[in-house]
């Protein structure tokens, strides 16, 4: 639709949150205020991107691509810095869809919340890129001319960044090709901000060099060159040897960055181009550079970021690397060249090969693509097991960071994806008090021992204190404490770990493969206890079977059975689970939207048969008492499930009988 703007200047507000942001990033002391001309440059390419890709698709627009360009220009006497692009333009509307609202990309409120919270501006530019919002922070007024594609119509945006904005009809003669102009007035020069650099040849070539030189377009600018006069000779003594000229100059690289072999760029030219490109204002982690010739050609330049992005876990979050083809930019995220639990993986494919053929539904047929997506998955693979092995500290972050997508990973798959993903995973180990992977668990296990233990819980305090971890742990067990809501889910899937072979050698004796079952500490078949333990277990619980049935018809519904634990040390009782169910996975479910559906677990009380208050059942039973047995019965239990951290199910009943014990 076309709205016929009136030619009168009338200012719209920015919304709230925009407001918020950008005062924030406005007036906080960021000091890389200069990154502004980084992103109004990767929006000058973006926008020529845009327009080659429309001139792809469409065959009957005309358009010359050696004539595309970004340049910037500045005005010292007007302090003004101009970018300027002839790519696809914006018209009225797109220039108020695009410009009037900071970050619309659907969470604005949850953006300015955070910002706020956080007080800090580098994260929001970082996190949200409010890209060409960054105008603001060197500019007390920026003004923008654009023309879209095949309109012959030019309008002029214009912000002092506070209050709002006006759209207007561009002046006479202002801008009458398609694309985009977008004028800095300048901030005055302080000496803790310094503007002036910015109105200099050698200040935004430095700029470009640095922040921007791997852009494809070229990035444009008057630069001046002096040369030797012809005849110096024939001059007059004290005249000047050189003449000076204006000559327009290229002065970025253009080759893209991932055509280039690793050895020959520099890693703080990989972060330059993965901030620029990707709008992070981190490091990344990890860059993985490769290249591939044969039946199909390609460059692949991917980065592990080093924290993840604020919506990586929401479903606004799109996953997938850049697909180019011969320069041109086919498809920002193509989704297919990774796997979802991959999907916080960034960068770039860039392949002559691949069809050009371009509606998204042939994309995902084809088969080049699914021969890239899988070498790129083996290359991230390997990259994050160089990590593990050669930067632990590094790994455990990226792990804490993203470690979440890997488990979804193996759930989702219902652990078809185990065999693929399982060493990838970092656990919390009771016994070293750090992280451990799977393989590590099993080379240190002791003899005896062949199960991975873990016990599930919201903590990791609460889990290290669980009878039954401390106990496992008492009999030099190591278990694995798992706190996030999908680990005990991932592990059913999973079922059990294959832990690979290693060859030895001479001095090494090497290790044979294991399969090994991962096992809850928290159930009631798994015996840790030694054989002879497990006896007396036995004969405690045959001799009392009286006891325990009388027990076991006080709780009622709440236990399956009662019976002696062979495995218990200090803890008068314990509940473990009998059957498929966890505590800890009924406690999760019951979270969910299904939670009067969710399955119960199979509850269990195991005494203690070695802890006074054993004797003390014992006694009450012999004495007949009933009552006794059934206050004693319903404490025991409840405080069992107060261990565990789960909610007794009766408070007051709670309450009422630890009174009458007083
Ligand atoms: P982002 O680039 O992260 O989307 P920006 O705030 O920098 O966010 O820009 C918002 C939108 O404005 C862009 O997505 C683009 O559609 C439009 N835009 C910005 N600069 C230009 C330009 N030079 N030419 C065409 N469109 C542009």
């Amino acid at each position: 639709m076309h709205i016929r703007r009136e030619a009168t200047r009338s200012m719209k507000q920015f919304k709230t949150e925009s407001k918020k942001l950008l005062d924030l990033m406005i007036n906080s002391i960021y000091t890389n205020r200069e990154i502004f001309l980084r992103e109004l440059v990767s929006n000058a390419s973006d926008a020529i991107d845009k327009l080659s890709f429309a001139a792809l698709t469409d065959s009957s627009m005309s358009l010359d691509s050696d004539d595309l360009a970004i340049r910037i220009a500045f005005d010292e006497g007007a302090r003004t810095v101009t970018v300027s692009d002839n790519g696809i333009g914006m018209s009225a509307d797109e220039l108020e869809e695009n410009l009037g609202t900071i970050a619309h990309s659907g969470s604005e409120a949850f953006k300015a919340e955070h910002a706020e919270a956080q007080g800090d501006a580098m994260d929001i530019i970082g996190q949200f890129g409010v890209g060409f919002y960054s105008s603001f922070m060197v500019a007390e007024r920026v003004r923008v001319i654009s023309r879209a594609f095949g309109s012959d119509e030019s309008w002029a945006w214009e912000s002092d960044g506070i209050e709002g904005y006006t759209i207007e009809p561009a002046a006479e003669g202002e801008r009458t090709t398609h694309g985009t102009d977008v004028i800095l007035y300048l901030r005055p020069s302080t000496e803790a901000d310094d503007t002036d650099r910015f109105l200099s040849e050698w200040g935004l070539r430095d700029l470009v060099k640095r922040y921007s030189n791997y852009v494809r377009h070229p990035i444009q600018m008057m630069v001046t060159k002096s040369e030797p006069v012809a005849n110096p000779e024939d001059l007059p003594e004290d005249a000047p040897h050189y003449v000076e000229h204006q000559e327009l100059e290229t002065i970025n690289s253009m080759t893209p960055i991932w055509k280039k072999r690793s050895s020959e760029v520099e890693q703080s030219d990989y972060d330059e181009f993965y901030k620029a490109t990707f709008h992070d204002y981190a490091d990344p982690a990890r860059t993985i550079s490769f290249h591939a010739e044969g039946a199909i050609s390609y460059d692949a330049l991917l980065f592990v970021p080093s924290e993840a992005p604020f919506d990586l876990y929401s479903k606004d979050y799109e996953k997938g690397l850049a697909l180019y083809s011969s320069n041109v930019l086919i498809q920002e995220k193509c989704a297919d060249l990774l796997p979802d639990y991959y999907n916080f993986v960034r960068g770039v494919v860039d392949s002559p090969d691949v069809t050009l053929n371009i509606s998204r539904e042939t994309l995902q047929q084809n088969a080049q693509l699914r021969a890239i997506a899988k070498r790129v998955e083996r290359k991230i693979k390997s990259e994050l097991q160089t990590m593990l092995a050669d930067d632990r500290e590094a790994y455990e972050s990226f792990f804490e960071n993203f470690g979440r997508g890997i488990k979804f990973g193996i759930y989702n798959s219902y652990g078809m994806n185990a065999g693929e993903l399982a060493d990838l995973l970092l656990f919390w180990s009771a016994k070293e008090e750090k992280y451990v992977t799977l393989r590590e668990y099993v080379l240190a296990m002791p003899e005896g021992l062949d199960k991975i233990l873990y016990a599930s819980g919201d903590s990791r305090e609460r889990l290290a204190k669980l009878p039954a971890v401390t106990g496992a742990v008492k009999r030099g067990y190591d278990v694995l404490l798992c706190t996030a809501d999908v680990d005990e889910f991932m592990i059913q899937a999973m079922r059990s770990y294959h832990m690979d072979a290693v060859a030895g050698d001479a001095e090494n004796p090497g290790v044979d493969a294991r399969d090994l079952d991962l096992a809850n500490v928290s159930t009631a078949d798994l015996d840790l206890a030694t054989e002879e333990e497990r006896e007396e277990a036995e004969k405690t619980t045959k001799d009392n079977q009286g006891l325990f049935d009388a027990m076991a018809e006080k709780l009622g519904e709440k236990v399956s059975s009662v019976k002696v634990s062979a495995s218990l040390t200090d803890a008068p009782a314990c509940i473990t689970t009998e059957g498929p169910i966890s505590l800890e996975m009924e406690r999760v479910m019951m979270q969910g939207p299904d939670a009067a559906m969710a399955p119960r677990a199979q509850r269990v009380l195991e005494l203690n048969a070695n802890h006074p208050v054993f004797a003390k059942l014992v006694a009450a039973q012999q004495d007949g008492d009933q009552d006794r047995l059934a206050l004693y019965a319903s404490l025991l239990y409840d405080q069992a499930l107060l261990v565990e951290g789960l909610p007794v199910d009766d408070p007051v009943e709670f309450a009422k009988n630890v009174c009458s014990l007083m």
